[in-house]
Parts: C-alpha cells; structure tokens; sequence
C-alpha cells in the first residue's frame, strides 16, 4: 500500500489505479490514465496524448475510469520535483474555470511556470533532474538588502480604515475609496504588516509594477522587516521563464510570506493566506484579455471567500460594480477623504474648445498657463491618449486617407529614429514606408491629420524652444529599462514638459508637476462602449491627481468641445460619488451591469457573413434552450452584428451579447449552450470564444 504519504496532502493516494488528469489543450477533458506510482491530486505527470507527450495534472483518483479501460494509456512519469498543488488552490482553480466557462487543464496549466509544464525541460540533455533542480543547484541571485523604514504615523481616517481590517475576523470585502495622495498604500501597509505579525501570508495585487519600481522598493522596506530578507516575492508577466519560476517556487515552497503582482499572480499558490489586497480595483488590466479571461479583482473576492479572510479593494474612482456592493452594504466602504500629506486637490478647469482657435492642438489658455508654469520653475504634463505622430495621413486634393490593407482602420504615422515617417496599423503591426504621392491621384501633398504623442512632442519644442521636452509612451519605452529612464530623469527635474499617454497615469508621483494639460478627452467619451464614461473619468481623476501631490495648488486643464457632459462636471468638484450616482441611474433604467450579467459570444471568419451565421445559428440554439427551461424571462439574447472595427489582420469579426438579470440561469444556460456548440454548423469555419462579464462591448 502507500508509503511516506504526506500528510494532508489529499483525498486519497494510491499505489496502483486510475487518475484523472487535466492537461492544457482546447478540448474538455479531464482525461483518464492508469498510474501505478503513488500519487495524489495536485502532482503533475507526464502522459501520451495523441502522438505528443504532455505535463499534465492530476485532479481526482476515480474507482472507475470515465471511459473503457482497453483505451486508456498509462501515465509515463510522476513528477515530484514540486510538492502537491494544495487543496484551496485546487478548488480556486476549478472554480475559475466553472465561472468562465473554460476545460479546467486552460486553468492550472497556464497557472505554472513555463518549466513546470513542459516535457522539454524535464527530457533529453538538458534533463539532469529537471528544471527545478537545476535552479536549486544555481546559486539564488544576491538580493539587494533594502533599507527598512519607518511607518509614518497615521491619520484618522487611515487609522479607523487600519482598524477594520485588522479587525475582521473572517471574510469581509471593503472598498478603500480615496483619492489619489490620501494614503491608501500606508493602509495596505499597516494591514499586511498586522496580519504578517499573526503569522499569515499577504497577496497584494496591483495593475502595473513595471513602471512603478519604487512601490515595490517602498513594500519591501516596510514588510521585510516582518516577513524576512527575500519574504517577498513580486510575480509579473515581464518576469523571464526562469525569474518567474524562481519567485513562484519561493512562494509554493512558503518561503515568501508576501506576494506582490500583477493579475496574474491572483493564481499564486500561495498558503495560509490572510489578507487579500487589489490596489486601483477599477483598472481595466486586471481583466485578462485572452485565453482564460478573468477578473483577477472578482476572483480574489472569491478566494478570499473561499478562504473566509477579509479582502481589500482599493481606488479614488471604484468600479461600478464595487461601488453598488458598496451601496448594498455587501462591501463595506471605508473612506479616506483627505490628502494624507495635507496638500489641496488640484484645480480643474474646462475649457471649451468650440470658441477657441487653437494652436497645434493646444487652446491660448493652456499654452499660457504652461508659460507661467514654466517660468515658477514646475513641471507640466501634456497628457494625450494617442500615440504616434498622426492618426493618419491623408491627400489634400482628392481625400485618401491612409488605411491598413489587413485590417478596417487608418494606419498611424510614426516617427522613426532618424526622422522618417512610417504608417503603423496599431492593430495587427502592419508597417509600411510612408508614400512618396497619393496611390490614387498621384499628387504630392499628403499631410498628417490629427494629432499624436510625437507631434504634440514636436510642436512643443517649438514652442517652448528654453524647455526640456521629453515623451512617455509605448513607443518611446520599448527598450527594457527605458521606461525607468525616463521616469528617473522626470524625477530628477531634467524634463520641464514631459508628453505621455496613460502610462504616465498610473502611480507616478511627481513631486515638482504643477500643471496637466488633457487633450482629445472627448474621443474616450463617445464610443460605444458604455463604460467609457466610467473609464474616462477614472483616467482623469487619476491624471489630474498626478498635479500639485507636494507643491500645492496644481492645476489641470482639460480641453473638450463638450464641457457640459457629466463626466466633466463630475470632475471639476472632484464627485466620484456624485458620478457614480449619475452612471447607477443610468445603468439601472438600461439594466446594464451591475444590474444585469452578460456574456460575449465573439465569432472571427474570413468572411463576416460566415462569422455572423455561426453566430445566428448559436443564438437559434440558445432560444431553444431557454425555450426548454422557460428561462425567456431571465435572459435577453441580442442579434448577432459586427464589430465596430470589423476586420483585424484579415479576420472579420462579430458578436453575440447574451444579458441576464439572474446569474445562476445564465451560468446554467451558459455550460449547455457551450457543450452544444460543436453541433453548430458553421463551428469549423470559425474561431469563437466566449466571455463572461465582458469588460469591453
Ligand atoms: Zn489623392
Ligand atoms: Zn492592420
């Protein structure tokens, strides 16, 4: 019988017999082997699937196969490099997978390190043990002792918010609702520090550690003291194979004792946890895009359920789902209504483009402003969510526009190093030289329409020709580390304008910006989604409260031609609440979310017509089901239309929006429908996925 069994390692273990193993392939599985090593639920195996072989995990030792054991392989290696995936990990995987409707294997699998998963790394001549023992035979990289420092003390408000996380004895979510500069990290801070000191574990979520080092150094300053030299350890997507495997195996193995991360680290199997934290809950990059696509900020409410410890979602600008939560008492909201560092919100300004003539761009009021800025020796920010040169070139004489052959948009002038000009499509990376003559009348004046981030760069330094002029964006922070340059040298005061997209946005505290310009706000706020609003108005609370954070009397101008829309009144008296009370009467008498659920049925063919029938042909079988259960009622189904940009890189695209005003139905109807779509017709001339509470519609 079974030796050495480790305990509580799981249901069953078992020396000879049938497991049940999930594996990273786009069919439903599980998959049933036959094992005849000891092994329990949480270990990876190595087994033959088709012609390939595959790293594996196993989820249940069933007593009987699914299906005739004549056609069942035998499992080829138990892999024990890693100890067993623990059982709270297991069931936060399967239930990620049941809420999002995808195989279980797309879960776990995606969830480890790149090594972990791979029969490469553990065959042929690089094997040795496998990928787990080479690093542990590497010495670990030197760690950087980082300097501790001292909690500064708290005010009111960040103590009575301190409280009741420390406080709560079991699950409890609270929305941490304070604007930018009033001290929420303090909070997190006071709170992991407390729950550390009872000898619990910490997960910390944030949307983006890249360009923002310090947080990261600030964190280990005050928790490593607690948690231990190299107690924390920080998972991101820009982590090469081998640093992520490092870092996931210091927390498996429970030697980091806090975890920092992107989304992704919302799947870290990280034990004993006590406090869950999601700093900006409302940013749009905790939604994963592809694949599994998740909500890292709703899957940790759930975890922290699951594991009945309190769970904190922090913003100066919610969403509207926590924000409702919030409303209905589910969430409890502790607000932090003051600057901790005693400093006066920004001033906001309007100004109404319509009467004004403008220069490149930019209204008499603002390039004024920026003058006086300038000559008091601030910094001023020009924040333009637009990168390139132009949004697109055009003929003066007959009207052609410059347009992506692959996909239905403009392409996009850039700049290049050495000054020339290519067209850039920013959806499927088509490039080409900038023509020499319009393609279709041959004439030569072809001029950029609109304006970019390099132009807004260009046009600046003219202007202001005494001024150091420097950009932020995804084109100028290409190279590793430049991004960390350039903020580096924003900080030391070797740029007096610095241009940025909404990179510059997030987190960054300039001590000596006493100015931000917006431009073109008003494209956010008419498209078609109908959180853009909601998203607009977090961009610019969270723009503007990049001003005057030390100095005091900052300012931030926004120019729009429509000054009198709700989003910008809102912001001129710094009013989430007031926003959200405006935006809550909207979505209710549309019953959109949070007052409805949706899913997302996205179909891509060659041929729109091919894309939009399998989508008329799954709606069809959809009606049926709901018909069968008599859930009508329950669930609206939309006709099948394209996107608004249909086709991406020779794809045409459509959707299907499914909205219902009861969960269980829709997520009931959901899984029927889902294992019903291979009857579709049209299945094999499409590729379609399907998403829950889609983020963008
Ligand atoms: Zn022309
Ligand atoms: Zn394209």
């Amino acid at each position: 019988m079974a030796q050495n069994l480790p305990s509580g390692a799981g249901p069953v273990a078992q020396v000879t017999g049938w497991v049940r193993v999930v594996l990273d392939v786009p069919l439903p599985g599980p998959f049933d082997y036959r094992c005849d090593e000891f092994v329990t639920p949480g270990m990876r195996v190595i087994v033959p699937f088709g012609r390939r072989k595959m790293i594996g995990m196993v989820i249940d030792l069933p007593e009987t196969p699914a299906y005739d054991p004549v056609l069942i392989k035998n499992v080829e290696v138990v892999l024990t490099d890693v100890d067993p995936m623990p059982a709270h990990w297991l069931r936060f995987a399967r239930f990620a997978a049941d809420y999002y409707q995808r195989p279980l294997g797309e879960v776990i699998l995606p969830a480890l390190p790149m090594a972990l998963r791979s029969v490469a790394a553990y065959q042929g001549k690089r094997s040795g043990g496998g990928p787990v023992a080479r690093l542990d035979q590497r010495s670990p990289p030197v760690v950087a002792a980082v300097q501790a420092s001292e909690p500064p003390a708290l005010n009111e408000a960040q103590q009575l918010a301190v409280d009741a996380m420390t406080g709560a004895t079991g699950f409890q979510a609270f929305l941490l609702h304070g604007v930018t500069g009033s001290g929420k990290t303090e909070v997190y801070l006071h709170a992991a520090a407390h729950t550390l000191a009872r000898g619990r574990r910490v997960l910390m979520l944030v949307p983006e550690i890249n360009l923002t080092p310090q947080f990261e150094q600030a964190l280990r300053a005050r928790l490593e003291p607690v948690a231990g030299q190299g107690g924390v350890a920080v998972l991101h997507s820009a982590l090469s194979d081998g640093e992520r495997l490092r870092a996931w195996l210091r927390v498996q193995r429970g030697q980091a004792r806090v975890v920092l991360g992107t989304r992704l680290a919302i799947f870290a199997p990280i034990s004993d946890l006590g406090l869950l934290v999601v700093d900006e809950e409302h940013d749009p990059s905790y939604k994963q895009q592809d694949g599994l696509r998740y909500s890292a900020r709703d899957l940790a409410v759930w975890r922290a359920h699951d594991l009945n410890i309190p769970v904190v979602l922090g913003s100066a600008t919610p969403s509207l789902e926590s924000w409702v939560h919030a409303e209905r008492g589910t969430y409890r909201r502790l607000p932090l209504p003051a600057r901790a560092r005693d400093v006066t919100l920004p001033t906001v300004r309007l100004v109404d483009t319509r009467r004004l003539s403008m220069e490149h761009g930019m209204s008499p009021y603002l390039l004024d402003a920026m003058h006086k800025r300038l000559a008091n020796g601030e910094q001023v920010l020009v924040f333009l969510n637009r990168r390139g040169y132009a949004p697109a070139l055009h003929c003066a004489s007959c009207g052609w526009v410059s347009q992506c052959p692959r996909c239905t948009t403009f392409t996009v002038l850039h700049r290049m190093t050495g000054g020339r000009h290519q067209l850039h499509c920013h959806h499927c990376g088509y490039q080409q030289r900038v023509p020499s003559a319009c393609p279709d009348c041959g004439d030569q004046d072809l001029r950029p329409m609109g304006r970019g981030t390099q132009r807004i760069e260009e046009h600046l330094a003219e202007l202001f020709p005494q001024a150091r002029v420097a950009r932020i964006d995804a084109d100028s922070t290409r190279k590793k580390g430049s991004a960390q340059a350039l903020f580096a040298s924003v900080h030391a005061g070797e740029v007096d304008i610095l241009v940025g997209t909404q990179m510059v946005a997030k987190g960054h505290d300039f001590a000596n910006l006493g100015l931000v310009g917006v431009l073109n706000a008003d494209a956010m706020l008419f498209s078609q989604d109908f959180r853009a609003p909601e998203r607009l108005f977090a961009q610019l609370m969270q723009v503007a409260g990049r001003a005057g954070r030390h100095a005091g009397h900052g300012e931030v101008i926004v120019q729009t031609g429509y000054p009198e829309q709700p989003v910008y009144q809102a912001l001129l008296r710094h009013d989430y609440a007031g926003f959200a009370r405006h935006s809550m009467q909207e979505r209710e008498s549309a019953t959109l979310p949070p007052y409805s659920h949706q899913a997302l049925l996205t179909a891509e063919a060659r041929e729109l017509n091919v894309a939009l029938g399998f989508l008329q042909s799954a709606r069809d079988a959809a009606l049926a089901l709901l018909v069968r259960d008599r859930t009508e009622e329950l669930i609206t189904l939309y006709d099948p239309v394209p996107l608004r940009i249909v086709r991406v890189d020779n794809m045409c695209r459509a959707q299907l929006l499914l909205e219902a005003t009861h969960r269980p139905a829709l997520q009931s109807l959901l899984r029927q429908w889902l294992a019903a779509m291979h009857d579709n017709p049209d299945v094999r001339r499409v590729r379609w996925q399907l998403e829950v509470d889609p983020l963008e519609i």
